[in-house]
């Protein structure tokens, strides 16, 4: 086995370290940021160029890359790194979040804050439901074509064997903040029993393909904004083992509520051993990932950096500001003066600012570099910070001078 973690610096009095995670393609320092490439491609960039803004490894979907083209053929390309030319580590999600998200039709609602719907019954009535979850599996329809199709928890571990990834994750069920208590209680068992079956068929799959470099495979951890739910997933996870394996790592996933992220994640963390990493699926924003962080998370993947570089949404120190605003026609600085990555070193706020005006293919492929080496760089001296022993300073610091509405 060519997978281990190592914690290299604890942060006094607190859950979080620094450490580094060791994979078959490579290692990673901890804490670190992932950006995503949804579909085996982070959108208007060359992988050259994801590696040159310092990202130590990427996460793709298996939900994405099982439509379109088909594990199958990154699995006769010798996996997702091979596919898409990336040398580095690799990690996919287990497609369940996409299944359910984009399947049900919740997109409103996880948006992590507790709005008008309080019930299972209201969210079902509220949207056409396209997927069906029940004890077995997942059956829904592609947002693609509107073709039906089933996940469950082997079909989940053969796709992402087949994708190939250094990191993979336990199929589990989305449930969001607006479903009742019952319902979380009930989904919750329903994952657990799942994440038995993502072990014996991980376990069954490692052994059928010995020849393939080996798959790290993290339980996922829900349990919505419930201290006890959250507690009990994160001890029946980690003390479980089935077919004489256990998870390599957890994934803290599910509906957050932002005031208390930080929160939730120091009660799995408490729970969690200590030498095994943890992933905090789907956080990008700044305090967010401080919070993770302090807490206990030592990776992070969101699609925010990039979605929102697309929308010429930039980040800066003092926060995140529309670079395609009419102040900047004539602003002849760097987005952000103290960043090095390649858009700063070489273009100004005034040439971003024509570029999207002018809706060349370039403006996104510039401003991505940015935001993702911006927000790369933040959790890369979070680690250094753990290091130095000045983290609490080094937050401080930040988030004291970061506002995290949009600037003009
Ligand atoms: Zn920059």
């Amino acid at each position: 086995m060519s997978f281990s973690f190592e914690v290299v610096k604890d942060i006094p009095g607190q859950l979080g370290r620094a450490g580094v995670i060791a994979t078959p393609h490579g290692q990673i320092a901890t804490p670190a940021f992932i950006p995503v490439g949804t579909k085996a491609s982070v959108r208007s960039l060359a992988p050259e160029a994801i590696s040159d803004l310092g990202a130590q490894a990427l996460l793709a979907n298996a939900y994405h890359l099982y439509l379109q083209p088909g594990p199958e053929t990154l699995d006769q390309a010798g996996g997702l790194g091979k596919f898409m030319n990336w040398s580095k580590p690799t990690f996919t999600d287990s497609g369940g979040f996409q299944v359910m998200s984009l399947g049900a039709g919740f997109k409103k609602v996880i948006d992590m804050s507790l709005g008008s719907l309080d019930s299972d019954e209201a969210m079902a009535e509220s949207k056409e439901r396209l997927a069906h979850v029940d004890d077995a599996g997942v059956t829904f329809k592609s947002h693609l074509d509107g073709a039906m199709h089933r996940f469950t928890p082997e079909i989940s571990m053969k796709v992402q064997h087949q994708i190939g990834a250094d990191i993979i994750f336990a199929f589990d069920e989305l449930t969001t903040l607006h479903n009742t208590r019952k319902y979380q209680e009930q989904s919750l068992e329903r994952t657990r029993l799942w994440a038995i079956r993502c072990l014996d068929e991980h376990k069954r799959l490692t052994e059928l393909r010995s020849d393939k470099p080996y798959q790290a495979l993290f339980g996922v951890l829900q349990g919505a904004q419930y201290e006890d739910l959250r507690r009990k997933a994160a001890k029946d996870l980690s003390t479980m083992s089935s077919s004489g394996i256990s998870f390599d790592g957890f994934g803290i996933g599910g509906a957050l509520d932002k005031a208390s992220l930080g929160q939730i994640v120091s009660w799995m963390s408490s729970e969690l051993p200590t030498n095994k990493p943890r992933h905090l699926l789907g956080i990008g924003e700044p305090a967010d990932l401080f919070a993770g962080v302090e807490n206990g998370a030592d990776t992070f993947d969101c699609v925010a950096p990039s979605r929102e570089a697309r929308t010429s949404a930039v980040y800066s120190q003092n926060g995140r500001f529309n670079v395609s605003s009419a102040t900047y026609k004539r602003d002849f600085s760097p987005l952000d003066k103290d960043c090095k990555c390649y858009t700063c070193s070489n273009f100004t706020r005034a040439y971003l600012n024509h570029l999207f005006r002018a809706k060349e293919m370039l403006a996104s492929t510039l401003a991505t570099i940015h935001n993702l080496a911006f927000t790369v760089r933040l959790v890369d001296r979070m680690h250094q910070a753990i290091l130095d022993a000045n983290f609490l300073e080094y937050k401080n610091d930040f988030l004291a001078k970061y506002q995290t509405r949009i600037l003009d």
